[in-house]
This record gives C-alpha cells, sequence and structure tokens, in this order.
C-alpha cells in the first residue's frame, strides 16, 4: 500500500465521520488527516452533509482544502449500491431536500424491521437499538445486539441466522431511490457522481459492466479505481472499466475507525496510469495549473 501523490498532494475522497457511522468527529477526522499528510480531502458520509461546516473550519486551520462530499444509498436492479457526489453546492436546496428523505428512509426501514420481528414481544425494540446506534438510525447488528441482551438469542450470530440474516423476517432493504435519481440530485447540485468502491456489490463482471453503463447514462461521472481493500487485480479491473466507459478515476480510503491500517486516511493503492482523476474536474481543479 501506498500513499498516492501527484505533484506532492494526497488526495482521500471517501471517508465517514461521526455525522454517519464514522468514529472521529468531523474536526478529529481532518486533524489525523492533515497528520498523515493528507492535502485534499473529502468527507462522505452517508446520507448526509451535517459533518461539512464543521470539517471546513477545521481544514482551515490545518491547511487541508476540504472538497464538499456525501455517500448516497439508492437501487440498482435491487442491489443497494453506494454513490459518492463530489463538489457540489451545499446549499442547493433539492439536494438538502433529498437527504432530509434519505434519513426519513434510514427510520422507515428500523421500524419495518421491528414490525417484522414484534413476535419476539421486545418492547420498544426500536428504540433500544437506537441506543445501541449511539442515537443514530439502527441497523441490523445494533437490531442484533438487543436481541442478545433480551436473552431471544445466545449471539449475534443466531439472530442473524433466525431472524435477521438474508431471507430471513428482519432482513429488510433499504428504502432507497433509484440510482438514476440520486445521479441526479449531485449533478443538479452541480456536483460530480462517483460510483463508490464498484466491487464491494458482488457483482459479476457482467453484471457490473452493466451497473457502470446504466450509471453513465444517467449522468455519472466518475467511479473508485482505488479504494482500501481491493487487490491489485481488482485494482486494474476498475481501471479497464474506468478506461472503457470513458469515465473519470476517484480514490479514496473509505475510513471509519482509527487501528484499521487495511482502511487508513490517505493510504491508498496509487492509480494505474492513463486514467483521467476526477480532481482536475473539480470546480477548483487540484493539480493543474492555469495556462500562464
Ligand atoms: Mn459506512
Ligand atoms: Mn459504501
Ligand atoms: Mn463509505
Amino acid at each position: 500500500m501506498t500513499i498516492t501523490q501527484e505533484a506532492g498532494f494526497c488526495i482521500d475522497l471517501h471517508c465517514h465521520s461521526t455525522a454517519s457511522d464514522g468514529a472521529l468527529s468531523p474536526e478529529d477526522l481532518v486533524r489525523r488527516a492533515g497528520e498523515r499528510g493528507v492535502t485534499h480531502l473529502a468527507l462522505t458520509d452517508h446520507d448526509t452533509i451535517a459533518g461539512l461546516k464543521e470539517a471546513g473550519t477545521a481544514a482551515q486551520a490545518t491547511g487541508i482544502s476540504l472538497v464538499a462530499g456525501t455517500e448516497l444509498s439508492c437501487l440498482w436492479r435491487s442491489h443497494t449500491i453506494h454513490i459518492v457526489g463530489l463538489d457540489f453546492d451545499v446549499a442547493d436546496k433539492d439536494l438538502n431536500a433529498a437527504l432530509e428523505r434519505q434519513n426519513d428512509n434510514r427510520w422507515r426501514r428500523a421500524r419495518t424491521i421491528a414490525e417484522k420481528l414484534s413476535k419476539l414481544r421486545i418492547d420498544h425494540l426500536v428504540e433500544k437499538a437506537t441506543g445501541k446506534a449511539g442515537g443514530d438510525v439502527p441497523g441490523r447488528p445494533h437490531f442484533a445486539r438487543v436481541l442478545v441482551e433480551e436473552g431471544a438469542v445466545k449471539d449475534s450470530a443466531q439472530a442473524f441466522k433466525r431472524y435477521l440474516g438474508s431471507g430471513k423476517a428482519g432482513d429488510v432493504k433499504g428504502f432507497w431511490p433509484s440510482l438514476e435519481e440520486v445521479v441526479q440530485w449531485v449533478t443538479r447540485a452541480g456536483g460530480i457522481a462517483v460510483l463508490a468502491h464498484p466491487r464491494k456489490y458482488k457483482l459479476t463482471a457482467t453484471k457490473l459492466r452493466a451497473l457502470t453503463g446504466d450509471f453513465r447514462q444517467a449522468g455519472g461521472r466518475a467511479i473508485e479505481v482505488s479504494t482500501s481493500g481491493q487487490s491489485s487485480g481488482d485494482l486494474g479491473f476498475l481501471a479497464e472499466l474506468c478506461r472503457r466507459e470513458n469515465l473519470l478515476a476517484s480514490q479514496g480510503s473509505d475510513f471509519h475507525f482509527p487501528g484499521a491500517p487495511w482502511c487508513e486516511l490517505g493510504s491508498i493503492m496509487k492509480m494505474p496510469d492513463g486514467l483521467e482523476p476526477v480532481w482536475h474536474h473539480f470546480r477548483q481543479p487540484v493539480g493543474i495549473h492555469p495556462a500562464v
């Protein structure tokens, strides 16, 4: 693993703070990025931009260039896909309204999971699961912990096996909008839509090409070629996909918490040559000097 540098820049365009499921506050995250030599950072919390203001203040103090970001959930052929939005107008009214709806969708899913598990007769299940999520919208792992605590199952593995795993009652899919819709939110707010970590969806190569094609049709402009936890084979495959679809290339660590060296701020495998970096297309391009 190498720290990606382009003419002295270290660019990380995907990470999470306590505004979603990250462990560090936006301020601490930016400080850590600075210590790790990151020069350009996009904070991309799940379906929110709530951390950007605090991150922006910290970035100014640290000398980091902060790029507006978020990571949006959507559906494509019944798969949950993540779209990173970069360099958009944070004041865009439609985007902010859409983010509100995304948040409502998360809560709706949590309530539905609780309803599906009502036969377990656990009082205040949503509230208890919310407690496990530190006040945030609970997901299946949080429900699993409550089930263990309430003695409905002996451990989390059993909770998934009986109630929450694939095909079980509590396996409720997210109420997400379509891929096309989400890409439009980003582009209409003046930003660039990036297909996040394409290998994480466990799609066949054929399906991934279909996804990338649909994404581009919808107005998507970049894919994450370099993200953490990838093999060099993945990197080569994604670089090829990027070239073939004529998309811009992005990179980001997807950092969530300290102590995971394979997923650390600024630690990203160097992108193969011959790709057009997404940051050359930001409103204030990184690494391109205006002609004199
Ligand atoms: Mn996450
Ligand atoms: Mn993701
Ligand atoms: Mn992420």
